[in-house]
C-alpha cells in the first residue's frame, strides 16, 4: 500500500490494517500526475500541457522511471514534444531535455530557440536554476552558429563567384548556388540587365534587381535563422517590378519563390547537421 508524505516531513515507515505502508518521497500532486498518465484509457491527444504543468515536468518524469511506469513516462515526453508548447517555451523545454536526458526534445527545442532573438528578455525559469552557465552558453552559440550558417549562404548565393566557377553549362552549381536563376543567366537580358562581371578582378554578381531585393534580407535572417523566416522574409522582399528587363520580369518572380525553398532547406539541412548541431545538443548533453 501506498501512502502519500503529508507536509515536507521525511518518509518514514507505518502500518494500517496488518499491512506495511511505504511512504512515497514524491509530492501528492506529482504521484498523482504520474497515475493519471499511466490510466489506460488516457491519451496525450487529450491533453495538452500548459506553463503551469512544466513546473511538475521534471518530477513526473523522474518519478514516471523511478516506479517504473514506462507508458507514462512516454507519453509524458510526447506531450512535452508538442509544438505549440515548445514554440511558446522552447528555452525552458531545452533545459527539461538537458535535466531528464532526452535527446529528441533536445535537438527540438533547440532549433525552436533560432524562432526567438538571440537573448529573449525576461528569460527565467525554475529549471535555469539547475543548468550551469555552460549549458546555456553552448545553446546561445548554437544561435550564432545557425545566424552565420545564414549568411554564409546568403552572401554565396548573391556572389561574388569567380568567373570560372560559373560554368557553361547552367546546371552547374558553386556550393549553394544554382545558375539556372535568372539573375545568373548570361544571356537574353535586357539593356544592362544580367549578371555583372569585373574583368579585371574576375568576379561575377549577379543581376543587380537580385542583389537589392536580397539585401535587407540577410540581416532580418540572420537574427532569426529560420526556414519560415527564410521564406517569409524573402516574400515581403517582393518588389514590382523585379526588373524592366522583359526575361527577368517573366521569370522572376518564379525563381525568387524557388530561391526561397532551396536557400530554407540548405539553411535546415545545415542547421541539423553544423559542429555545433542541434541534433548533438540533443544527444550529447554537456
Ligand atoms: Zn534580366
Amino acid at each position: 500500500m501506498f501512502a502519500f508524505p503529508s507536509g515536507s516531513s521525511p518518509p518514514t515507515e507505518l502500518e494500517r490494517d496488518g499491512n506495511s505502508v511505504l511512504v512515497l518521497p514524491e509530492t501528492e500532486d506529482v504521484i498523482y500526475r504520474v497515475l493519471i498518465l499511466a490510466y489506460p484509457a488516457r491519451s496525450h491527444q487529450l491533453y495538452s500541457l500548459s506553463a503551469a504543468d512544466l513546473d511538475s515536468a521534471c518530477a513526473v518524469h523522474e518519478a514516471a522511471q523511478k516506479y517504473q511506469f514506462t507508458y507514462a513516462q512516454n507519453l509524458l515526453v510526447e506531450m512535452l514534444m508538442d509544438d505549440t508548447l515548445v514554440d511558446a517555451h522552447p528555452h525552458r523545454l531545452f533545459a527539461i531535455a538537458q535535466l531528464q536526458d532526452l535527446p529528441s526534445l533536445g535537438q527540438k527545442a533547440a532549433l525552436s530557440t533560432l524562432k526567438l532573438p538571440f537573448c529573449p528578455p525576461n528569460l527565467t525559469f525554475p529549471e535555469m536554476g539547475l543548468l550551469t552557465a555552460d549549458k546555456m552558453q553552448k545553446l546561445y552559440d548554437f544561435h550564432r552558429l545557425c545566424s552565420d550558417n545564414a549568411s554564409d549562404i546568403f552572401r554565396g548565393a548573391c556572389g561574388p563567384l569567380e568567373e570560372h566557377e560559373i560554368g557553361v553549362d547552367s546546371s552547374l552549381s558553386v556550393d549553394d548556388n544554382d545558375f539556372t536563376f535568372v539573375w545568373w543567366v548570361p544571356h537574353s537580358h535586357d539593356g544592362r540587365c544580367g549578371p555583372e562581371s569585373d574583368f579585371e578582378s574576375g568576379v561575377v554578381v549577379p543581376a543587380k534587381w537580385f542583389r537589392d531585393l536580397m539585401q535587407p534580407v540577410i540581416p532580418k535572417v540572420r537574427l532569426l535563422p529560420t526556414v519560415t523566416n527564410v521564406v517569409s522574409e524573402i516574400a515581403a522582399a517582393r518588389v514590382e517590378p523585379w526588373s524592366d528587363c522583359e526575361m527577368c520580369s517573366a521569370e522572376g518572380r518564379k525563381d525568387v519563390e524557388r530561391f526561397a525553398i532551396r536557400i530554407s532547406r540548405i539553411l535546415a539541412n545545415k542547421n541539423e547537421t553544423s559542429d555545433i548541431s542541434a541534433r548533438e545538443l540533443g544527444i550529447l548533453g554537456f
